[in-house]
């Protein structure tokens, strides 16, 4: 089936184009400079960003995919979880596309569609797959069942998401917005054992036993690491000494990807999941894709990683699981559905 997908919970305006499990377009248009200034994104601005890019992403798709809007079978759109004035930009535009064509419609999961991501060109997702999603609004560990219809959250973030953190630690260190592109180049120079910054949520109470398994197992906390960033800078300053960029970034990123990558590993072991699936615009970091490769293959598990385009939030990944539904007989939504902001990941479509 030839599906278009949407995407707009956050600040990428993405619309992808896919036949099958192959993508044909993927035009994206983001917001991000236009939050630099605050050091995160602003739900406001990234809504009417979507609204102003909504069409020229459009036809910037089917020009990319060389497809007429007529000869599309069917169109997905992210229904959520994201920012819900985001998200309904992109819900209505899809709605009213499909109620002037008669094109079914799907609103699908977010989550879901970053683990699609995998199955782009033809790569069938193996059994016992698990999935790390790291970007800036999630820090989750999934349990990949079956991508239409079975999918379990594991763990997720009690407080920022991994790229969230990098980018508060940017802006404390005065490095800019997003943070995770410069903090991983500054920490190339750094030395990740100089600070020694702490690793949430791994103590014992958290983690339990292996009979006695911790509530927070497989969840993360990155709020006390980012606080002990600042703390170190201020000693600093106090001193009238320069903080060290370099280590500061070097020791930080060590601590996220430590935590990262030991989580995701053991959630993998303990559950059978001989597969992981590396997601969102964290998968970019240099030392997590270093460190996940190296622990991963002492445990026998094999990465899929999706090109970087289709690992940060885009509009194919959204057409990618729309033709999985598609293809495995998943009626389409109905035509009143809502965006929905903290939709769960066992809610594949709706
Ligand atoms: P969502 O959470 O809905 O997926 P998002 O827009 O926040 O949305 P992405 O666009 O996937 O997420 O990723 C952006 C995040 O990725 C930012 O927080 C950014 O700092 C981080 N990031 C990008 N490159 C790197 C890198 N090399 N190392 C670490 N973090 C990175
Ligand atoms: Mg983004
Ligand atoms: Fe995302």
């Amino acid at each position: 089936p030839l599906i278009l997908g949407i995407e707009s919970s956050c600040d990428e305006t993405g619309i992808g184009i896919a036949r099958g499990t192959t993508v044909l377009a993927n035009a994206v248009a983001t917001s991000m400079h236009r939050h630099a200034a605050y050091g995160g994104v602003i739900p406001e601005i990234a809504a009417r960003a979507h609204l102003e890019q909504f069409i020229p992403v459009l036809q910037q798709a089917l020009a990319e995919a060389d497809v007429d809007f007529a000869d599309i079978d069917a169109i997905a759109v992210t229904a959520g979880p994201g920012l819900i004035g985001a998200l309904m930009v992109g819900v209505a535009g899809a709605k009213a596309l499909a109620h002037a064509t008669g094109k079914p419609l799907y609103g699908i999961n977010h989550l879901v569609a970053h683990v699609a991501a995998a199955t782009a060109e033809g790569v069938q997702l193996p059994e016992r797959t698990g999935a790390l999603l790291v970007s800036g609004g999630h820090t989750e560990i999934l349990k990949v069942g079956a991508l239409t219809r079975d999918l379990e959250l594991l763990g997720a973030t009690r407080d920022d998401a991994a790229g969230e953190a990098y980018d508060k630690v940017a802006r404390i260190l005065g490095l800019g917005y997003p943070g995770g592109p410069v903090i991983d180049k500054a920490a190339q120079q750094g030395n990740p054992t100089a600070f020694k910054f702490p690793r949430g949520m791994t103590a014992r109470k958290f983690m339990g036993t292996a009979e006695e398994p911790g509530p927070d197992r497989y969840n993360f906390s990155f709020s006390g690491l980012k606080t002990a960033v600042a703390r170190a800078v201020e000693g600093f300053e106090s001193r009238g000494e320069e903080p060290p960029i370099e280590d500061l970034c070097a020791s930080f990123q060590e601590a996220v990807v430590d935590v990262l990558t030991d989580k995701a590993v053991k959630a993998c072991t303990e559950n059978g999941l001989e597969n992981l699936i590396l997601a969102g615009g964290v998968a970019a970091n240099s030392r997590l894709r270093a460190l996940l490769a190296e622990r991963c293959a002492a445990a026998n598990i094999t990465v899929l990683t999706p090109e970087f385009n289709l690992c940060t939030d885009n509009g194919a990944m959204v057409a990618l699981l729309g033709a999985a539904l598609v293809s495995a007989g998943v009626p389409s939504s109905e035509r009143d559905f809502p965006a929905v902001s903290t939709l769960p990941v066992q809610t594949v479509s709706h």
